[in-house]
């Protein structure tokens, strides 16, 4: 993917900005790179689809939270086309996207009225999206996993392909369009009274109409069905991240454009591993008997179980860090670590054997006093791990 610039730049406004200064932004350069001001300008257009992508994400919240966190990286683009292809934006914001999504924002004065300068760019009917949530563990997050998902959804009536026909014969010309898909019209714009080209509105744009509908979706083109989506999460993904695979959600009308598929993650809480970021952490309780002598215990990791080795000596709020034992970074950025903080387990209760021992223990040298251990502040230790 080629370097793409800062979607607050690319719209000109602060990092801060709110919803109205966005929307404001963006209309300028809507108005100003607009196709129809622009004809066969390709700079232009290209101004104008990154414009319309720095909005896309900008205006939704969910989007540009997820922008202001992890930056174009954490726009789809870090799944690198897996087996479902996440697109962000790589597969290309088209010019039907960019109207058919943000018509609303030139008020109706461009919306319907655009001619595909790309050629062949029919405006066409799009199925809606389609959200479901996956569930992930650690473990998987960690990996990184593919799912099998059956996704409930319309797909193309298998009887007619899609066009709501009866049959080939069931078509006749359209007589608004005469068959050519594009009606003018006439319309007040910013730029004046214009002449544009837009779709035909009796046909949608495909220069036909059914004369006899399909009887099995009742000439929609589109039935109830169901879909296995397999779907390639990359590792290191988050809680509440969502991954758009282009294409798999609903089928659209008379054969148009499928909607997207997105799909949200939600974590399964680990028992025993708390996720801070790309870190994990470890409550570990030690026998005092350990804590003094030293000693190997397993630890649990997101690829089982370890062994670790505590010094003797080892005091309550130690933190063993086991390196790159964490997460790895959802955009490449290596890998978290592990950190083992130790509780050290006393027992409430002692019968009389342990309790003579522990008292004879108590008249020895090395137990005579209580001392801060050095270099350490827990709490402060602490503030940092759960903040
Ligand atoms: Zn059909
Ligand atoms: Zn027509």
């Amino acid at each position: 993917m080629a370097e793409k610039r800062d979607y607050y730049e690319v719209l000109g406004v602060q990092k801060n900005a709110n919803a109205d200064e966005i929307k404001k932004a963006y209309r300028k350069a809507a108005i100003q790179y607009h196709p129809d001001k622009n004809p066969g300008d390709k700079e232009a257009e290209e101004k104008f689809k990154e414009a319309a992508e720095a909005y896309d994400v900008l205006s939704n919240p969910d989007k540009r939270a997820r922008y202001d966190q992890f930056g174009h990286a954490g726009m789809g683009g870090a799944a690198g086309g897996g087996a479902g292809g996440f697109g962000g934006f790589g597969g290309g914001f088209s010019m039907e996207d960019i109207f058919s999504q943000f018509g609303d924002i030139f008020g109706g004065h461009f919306g319907g009225g655009f001619r595909s300068s790309s050629g062949g760019g029919r405006r066409v009917n799009r199925g809606s999206d389609i959200r479901v949530k996956v569930k992930l563990t650690l473990s998987e997050i960690a990996t990184g996993v593919t799912k099998k998902l059956k996704i409930n959804k319309t797909v193309a009536c298998d009887k007619c392909g899609g066009t709501g026909a009866k049959d080939a014969s069931s078509y006749s010309t359209c007589s608004t369009c005469g068959g050519s898909g594009y009606a003018m019209r006439v319309e007040n714009t910013f730029f004046g009274r214009v002449q544009t080209q837009g779709v035909c509105p009796t046909c949608g744009g495909t220069g036909k109409v059914v004369t006899a509908p399909c009887d099995r979706c009742k000439g929609e083109g589109t039935v109830r069905g169901q879909e296995v989506v397999e779907i390639a999460i990359p590792a290191g993904v988050g809680e509440g991240m969502a991954l758009t695979v282009t294409g798999k959600g609903n089928a659209a009308r008379h054969g148009g454009v499928n909607g997207d598929l997105q799909v949200l993650i939600e974590e399964i809480p680990d028992p025993e591993l708390i996720r801070d970021g790309n870190d994990l952490i470890h409550n570990l309780n030690i026998t005092v008997t350990t804590a003094l002598l030293g000693g190997t215990v397993e630890v649990p990791t997101v690829d089982g179980r370890a062994k670790i080795k505590i010094a003797p000596g080892t005091h309550a709020g130690k933190v063993l860090r086991l390196g790159g034992k964490g997460l790895p970074d959802v955009n490449g950025y290596g890998r978290g670590d592990e950190l083992v903080v130790v509780d050290i387990t006393v027992p409430a209760k002692l019968n009389a054997e342990e309790k003579r021992l522990v008292e004879q223990l108590a008249q020895q040298p090395a137990f005579q006093k209580a001392e801060s251990v050095k270099n350490q502040n827990i709490f402060e230790r602490m503030k940092s791990f759960f903040r």
